[in-house]
């Protein structure tokens, strides 16, 4: 059975300060590095946006990040533009991946089901996932990247870690990364309700969401 929630989505609270809707989790990403690749400049940064179907179900289709659409895009792309095998293991060895997808805040009724060092609220800016069974794809270079792109635009971060005898999700980050072979990021906004018909995040994070992959982007750039 499928739920569906006749409300439409909308802005609740006394200033408007949460978004509730049905799939936040992961059209909220995917509208983020949207707006990033609609509003940098083609010349200050090279960018690719990919947006994977399938993730909740495994990744495991013809659509799905592990398919070979990313790899034989960006080879057919080398390709194109007189960029030969070699020049193009080197351009992935200087690539950067930003795997964007929502995190689970701290749920004020279940604190026990969280990691007791690694409070995550709605509101506290972008959340960059780590997992020592990469589960998600961030290193600490990588995590480093991320967090001084947010500091450079005065943009808070939060660490997320799975409590740690829990099983943990996991994203398309680690797919992504063993098929390029690039650095890679998880990072995401916090949300309550995740997978629930009315999922619920904090307005102010989106924007905060937006300028940290902008500013992420262009200082990934392989070109510089
Ligand atoms: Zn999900």
């Amino acid at each position: 059975m499928s739920c569906f929630d006749t409300a439409p989505a909308q802005c609740v609270g006394r200033h408007s300060e949460l978004i509730t809707s049905a799939r936040l989790d992961n059209l909220t990403s995917c509208f983020a590095a949207t707006q990033v690749l609609a509003t940098t400049p083609p010349s200050s940064t090279g960018l690719l946006m990919a947006l994977f179907d399938h993730e909740e179900v495994g990744s495991v289709s013809a659509t799905g990040a592990q398919s070979p659409l990313l790899p034989d895009l960006i080879a057919a792309l080398c390709d194109a533009r007189g960029i030969d095998q070699q020049a193009q293991f080197e351009l992935l060895e200087r690539s950067s991946v930003c795997s964007a997808d929502m995190a689970h805040a701290t749920h004020p009724n279940y604190p026990e089901r969280h990691e007791p060092q690694h409070p995550i609220r709605l509101g506290g800016g972008p959340v960059v996932k780590v997992n020592v069974n990469q589960r998600y794809a961030t290193d600490a270079a990588s995590a480093a990247a991320f967090i001084l792109a947010c500091q450079d635009r005065e943009i808070p971060v939060q660490t997320y870690s799975h409590r740690a005898d829990l099983a943990c999700g996991s994203t398309i980050g680690p797919i992504s990364a063993a098929q390029l072979g690039c650095s890679t990021v998880d990072v995401g906004l916090a949300m309550l309700g995740m997978h629930s018909i009315s999922e619920t995040m904090a307005t102010s994070d989106l924007e905060l969401l937006i300028s940290s992959l902008q500013g992420w982007a262009i200082q990934a750039d392989p070109r510089g």
